[in-house]
């Protein structure tokens, strides 16, 4: 008895201290923020949300780590195969089917009072349009402070979402890395400002009446000077889900041993590993490898990646342009999923990438030939895929000799395993192709004469030496590839840690905005609030029940009471807040029937939504 009552007392005290709050949310995007820089810097504003928060330092951009696809997935709630946008031209988005989170509340309830102040226009001239109540670009993150701070002092927003530049501005100047102090001072500096906007928050008249959900993310990290690939760097984000008196929460990835298929076509121990840190084997420069103007030449490789960024695998360039003299293989600019071979000479280049989704975690072995007054031929695992006529292409010197994991530069490094690289003289057969793509070379080859060098990168005895076995002499350089058993690999898992998609939903449902199940969002929220600032508050004499509760797995239950006719939907989310489906309701008064279908056990909250802006959450068990 004695704990039935303090539960009661609990509800009562939620009820008292959250029911008259007002709930508020305040979105500040910062962008380019590598997670692990944020972690470097002395960020007391930023630390002071995180303790009382949802924080996860390894949130993830896995879509493409550009603005205006990141800012779009923030504020929209899905990924580029839904808004279209793959790059900072907007170009082709379909927000109107996939508008922002401040269209679809202001949908909800016109009464909803949003603001958007932004240092990167594009965002409100491109993703905001024309929905939200007030809406300001400025040309300074000083200016976003000391607008919003003026707005949140005699306006009363229920969605603000701010957005600063000067982070990426400094990654973009002279680097994406915590080692970078000017990239750790901008960051520094942007927390002063988020500081400035949190005190004109707390300074607000009526803030002890309201209920401020802060979130706090960026768009992409960077790697080098730039952005855009599928490096872990570009792609790990923060996340904070920030309340008053919230329990501090941490979500890291979790790092876990999988056995690794094996490469079939090859029975040996170890391979090169690049870890995407331009680590890199080097051929020194020879005559060999002078093709220059008009001779003809073949490259085998044979490649193991997840990752499908703009990277240098095997070549002899700089790849800052494909214009630059030399080839490359790589992958379709900014993230594949294609691979691709480039060709230059200073002035002309030729691209071609008709090659598959190699970046499957399995191993695909990668030949092109290329005939100097003819056509570059690409093959994927000894199959041909299609050609480019290369006969334009003058001078493809170098004197980098062969490159692998990264270019000229130490740039554009690959992240993967590397093994069986074979450079020819002259243009091999499809049939050669065919017959040897999964096979160790051996001199039965018919053109195994014409080696210009054979590095199959299986074997270590020799490290940081990597032998060339085909008798030609060219050994290798190792300058910071590793060697890992084919047997085992590490991997990390972030299958529970937020995405950049559940910025918006977060959002939505502090405000207790029903979430549509066809409105196909990807995102999922991190907080329940809702159920306390709302259930018994808006609705508390509703007279509906579930029945059975608890209910066992797969079975159905029913949502009866005189009430039940006023509710339009129900959204059901689990104990975490994932969303899992919502069903309509048709205005009667018949009992409403839900299918727990293939729900685990667990609890689950209903949370019912009337055509007028009343909710209502009820919990249900399933054991
Ligand atoms: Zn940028």
């Amino acid at each position: 008895m004695t704990r039935i009552f303090t539960v009661t007392v609990l509800v009562l005290m939620y009820s008292t201290i959250w029911c008259q709050q007002a709930p508020k949310v305040l979105i500040i995007g910062i962008d380019g923020v590598r997670s692990d820089a944020l972690e470097a810097a002395n960020t007391p504003n930023l630390d002071a949300l995180i303790s009382q928060a949802i924080y996860s330092p390894d949130a993830l951009n896995d879509d493409i780590t550009i603005s205006g696809p990141g800012w779009s997935a923030i504020i929209c709630g899905v990924w580029s195969d839904k808004h279209l946008v793959t790059g900072n031209n907007f170009d082709g988005n379909n927000y109107e089917d996939f508008p922002s989170v401040i269209r679809r509340i202001e949908d909800y309830n016109s009464d909803f009072h949003t603001v958007s102040i932004c240092h990167w226009g594009p965002i409100n001239d491109h993703i905001i349009a024309d929905n939200a109540d007030f809406k300001l670009n400025v040309s300074a993150d000083a200016d976003v402070e000391s607008q919003a701070a003026a707005y949140l002092s005699v306006n009363d927003p229920d969605l603000m979402f701010l957005h600063f530049d000067d982070v990426d501005g400094a990654g973009h100047g002279s680097g994406f890395t915590p080692d970078n102090p000017t990239y750790i001072s901008t960051i520094e500096q942007t927390d002063i400002h988020v500081g400035g906007v949190l005190d004109a928050v707390r300074s607000r008249a009526t803030y002890q009446e309201e209920d401020w959900l802060i979130l706090v993310t960026t768009d992409h990290g960077g790697i080098g000077t730039s952005h855009g690939g599928n490096t872990f760097s570009e792609e790990r984000v923060f996340f904070i889900a920030s309340r008053f008196g919230l329990e501090p929460q941490v979500l890291r990835r979790d790092s876990l041993y999988e056995a690794a298929t094996l490469d079939p076509c090859y029975d040996r121990e170890e391979t090169v590993f690049f870890s995407g840190d331009g680590s890199q084997i080097q051929v020194p420069d020879h005559p060999d490898f002078s093709f220059g103007t008009s001779r003809d030449f073949t490259v085998e490789c044979r490649v193991r990646t997840s990752n499908s960024s703009d990277v240098s695998i095997v070549g002899n360039k700089d790849w800052d342009t494909g214009l630059n003299p030399g080839f490359v293989f790589s992958f379709v600019f900014p993230s594949g999923p294609e691979w691709k071979v480039n060709i230059g000479d200073g002035t002309n280049r030729v691209d071609l990438h008709t090659g598959g989704t190699i970046a499957d975690n399995e191993w695909h072995t990668l030949s092109v030939t290329f005939d100097r007054d003819g056509m570059m031929e690409m093959y994927e695992d000894g199959v041909w895929l299609g050609s480019a006529d290369i006969s334009g292409i003058g001078d493809i010197d170098t004197g980098f000799g062969l490159l692998f994991g990264s270019d000229s530069e130490q740039d554009y490094p690959y992240a993967g395993y590397l093994s069986e690289v074979r450079v020819w003289d002259g243009v091999l057969t499809a049939d050669e192709i065919a017959n040897w793509h999964c096979r160790p070379l051996a001199d039965t080859h018919s053109s195994y004469d014409d080696l210009l060098g054979y590095w199959p990168l299986m074997d270590s005895t020799a490290d940081p030496v990597i032998s060339d076995i085909s008798g030609a002499q060219h050994d290798a350089m190792n300058i910071g590839a590793t060697w890992q058993a084919q047997d085992s690999v590490l991997m990390e898992d972030f299958s529970d840690t937020p995405r950049l998609v559940d910025i918006p939903v977060t959002a939505m449902q502090h405000l207790c905005v029903p979430i549509l199940e066809e409105w196909n969002l990807d995102g999922r929220a991190w907080l329940m609030d809702c159920v306390f600032t709302s259930a018994e508050d808006l609705w508390p004499d509703a007279d509906i029940r579930v029945a059975p509760n608890p209910a066992s797995i797969g079975q159905s239950v029913r949502l009866i009471g005189e009430d039940l006719s006023q509710v339009t939907t129900v959204n059901v989310y689990d104990s975490r807040g994932q969303f899992i489906r919502t069903v309509s309701h048709d205005g009667s008064n018949k009992p409403l029937l839900l299918d727990t279908g293939r729900l685990p056990s667990g609890n689950y909250l209903l949370q019912l939504a009337t055509g007028d802006g009343r909710v209502k959450s009820l919990s249900l068990v399933l054991q």
